[in-house]
């Protein structure tokens, strides 16, 4: 592990998409540090905002009453002037010049490849996975991941009661444009007869369909499918599957409600251990290090080696999914 100079002020934002539990991390993160001897600076509105100066002093008070609350108290953007080479330095320029030691950042794989270009500019960073959707290779779990599947899950739950009365199929689409796990969780939680991810390429719609008459035909009444919104368009084919079926067939579409809301004990829990273990190895003069959920313990890696990493979903699962949908 690289042991760097001594860490006095640190700076921390979240990036990319919120997800709940962040406002539980900038707490641990704030009061740990503090606690440590640490200065911490906020950042508003990601790189975004690194790069407009947009900061604020934080003691323990600024993040009072924010443990339970959904969403960041310190926003969130994305940026695209930070991808650009000198986006990436004019950042790093202002690190040095505000004497960030270190930036501690709470977001998804696209902020964790933010955080690595700015450690290449010798700007130190630690990184806390903040996303909804699960798909950050070095970790198994991401800060955000349960409250969405569990705010997802009630909405199908209540899409499920009325497409069983009406005997109807509905097409229920959930976040997760590059990554199925909000999609298989909740499908398989929910009783859906049909799971439609990403990851899985052979996806073929008139399978669904006769999978929907071979359904009726065994006397279900409904015909439930989890649609990851990276698959297709939930509407048309709404409007497609009815046609070939005759079965009345809605789609809904869950869409931001899944990102909002107070995050759930798992969540605030895992973001309050994750924030106070950044904090730990910062005011120890580590840095350039994530912190994980691996093999059921609380971790850290170097960023290099995590952002190496590969993620697949895991295809017993998926088949585990499809034998409980008969
Ligand atoms: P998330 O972190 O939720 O995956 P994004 O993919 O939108 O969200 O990334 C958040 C921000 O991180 C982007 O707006 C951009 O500023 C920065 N970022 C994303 N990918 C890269 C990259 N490859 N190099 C540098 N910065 C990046």
């Amino acid at each position: 592990m690289a042991e760097s100079k001594r860490i006095k002020k640190i700076a921390i934002l979240t990036s990319g998409g919120d997800a709940p539990g962040m406002n539980a991390a900038i707490r641990a993160v704030v009061r740990k540090a503090i606690t440590d001897g640490l200065s911490v600076t906020g950042i508003k509105r990601g790189y975004q905002g690194l790069l407009s100066e947009e900061f604020v002093e934080m003691n323990s008070r600024s993040v009072s009453d924010s443990v339970q609350k959904g969403g960041t108290i310190l926003r969130t953007a994305r940026s695209e002037e930070f991808k650009t080479d000198e986006g990436r330095k004019k950042a790093a320029d202002i690190c040095r010049k505000n004497k960030f030691d270190a930036v501690v950042v709470i977001g998804g794989d696209g902020s964790y490849r933010g955080a690595q270009s700015l450690s290449r500019e010798g700007i130190q960073v630690m990184c806390l996975p903040g996303t909804i959707d699960l798909d950050i290779a070095c970790t198994d779990y991401t800060i955000g991941f349960d409250t969405a599947v569990n705010t997802a899950l009630q909405a199908i739950d209540k899409v499920r009661d009325t497409s069983s009365s009406h005997e109807r199929c509905s097409i229920i689409e959930v976040m997760g444009r590059n990554a199925g796990y909000i999609a298989l969780w909740c499908g398989v939680a929910s009783g859906a007869e049909d799971i439609l991810i990403p990851e899985n390429y052979n996806y073929d719609e008139q399978e669904i369909i006769n999978h929907i008459i071979e359904s009726r035909k065994v006397g279900k009444t409904h015909h439930l499918i989890i649609n990851a919104e990276g698959i297709g368009h939930s509407t048309s084919m709404a409007r497609r599957i009815e046609a070939a079926t005759g079965m009345e067939t809605r789609a809904t579409i869950l869409g931001y409600m899944q990102r909002g809301g107070s995050p759930t004990c798992k969540d605030r829990y895992y973001a309050s251990v994750m924030g106070a273990m950044a904090a730990d190895l910062l005011s120890k003069g580590k840095a350039n290090r994530v912190i994980c959920y691996k093999n059921g313990d609380f971790v850290d890696y170097d960023i290099d080696e995590a952002l190496a990493m590969k993620k697949e979903i895991s295809d017993y699962q998926y088949e585990v999914a499809k034998a409980l949908s008969k």
